[in-house]
């Protein structure tokens, strides 16, 4: 089987989002999708050790959030790669509570559906929830939907390691090389050229820092090496540290 196969499905990202008790819950999502129209119905996927499958199990209900082209990777880093307090992330974005009593994100939202789960399915290490649409709304008509294939190849990231479509990136690395003996060293060789350093990856993530752009949210300006960057300095999408990277190449 060749996993890069995989990299050719593509999807939206979504924000999918749920309450029970006191206990919130929202994560991004890509394995979002409808299956019927009449009624309308989505079924969403969600890993069995994640907080949010028992929090939507309890409370039967969950919110979808349509993310636009435009969402920064810091909210889909918060949501995302991050563990933490789900109330202090709640704190920076955001959200309202439905006629479900499901939170629902705003931020960078095109759309939302407000869902009551009516299916769960054990497909393994995710349940795959079935949720009859009772609400739904439009807020941004002109605006494009982030697309699966956008965030990775556009904004350089790559699933978590819990998604439903989680490719190991050290096995497509393997098969990459297979492939391609030379894979960017030429990158690699004008990099140097500029005097800055090669890109560095995250590891947890995929961010790749590239000192041409650095990091204009933590104050590194472009032109900044890697080499250079503070000891404190965290992935800006994820927060991992900074012997979490390594060259990318
Ligand atoms: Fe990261």
């Amino acid at each position: 089987m060749n996993i890069a196969a995989f990299l050719k499905m593509t999807y939206g990202i979504y924000m999918v989002s749920s309450k029970s008790g006191n206990q919130l819950s929202s994560y991004i999502a890509n394995t979002v999708f409808q299956v019927t129209a009449e009624p309308p119905q989505i079924a969403i996927s969600c890993h069995k050790n994640n907080t949010s499958a028992h929090i939507i199990e309890e409370s039967g209900v969950f919110s979808v959030s349509v993310l636009e082209k435009e969402t920064d990777a810091g909210l889909i880093g918060l949501f995302g790669y991050q563990s933490g307090n789900e109330e202090e992330k709640f704190d920076r974005v955001d959200y309202k509570y439905g006629t479900t009593g499901a939170p629902i994100i705003l931020s960078h939202s095109l759309a939302y559906f407000e869902c009551r789960v009516v299916d769960k399915y054990d497909v393994g290490s995710h349940y795959l929830f079935i949720g009859k649409v009772e609400e739904g709304e439009l807020l941004h008509e002109e605006k494009d939907p982030l697309t699966y294939a956008y965030f990775r190849n556009e904004m350089k990231l790559m699933a978590p390691e819990r998604a439903p479509t989680y490719v190991d990136k050290n096995k497509l690395k393997k098969l990459q090389e297979q492939e391609n003996e030379e894979p960017k060293m030429k990158e690699t060789e004008n990099n140097k050229g500029k005097d800055l350093g090669p890109t560095y990856i995250c590891t947890i993530c995929a961010y790749v820092y590239d000192p041409e752009v650095g990091d204009e949210a933590q104050g590194i300006p472009p032109g900044t090496p890697f080499e250079d960057l503070p000891e404190d300095w965290v992935c800006p999408v994820c927060a991992a540290a900074k012997s979490m990277f390594m060259l990318e190449n």
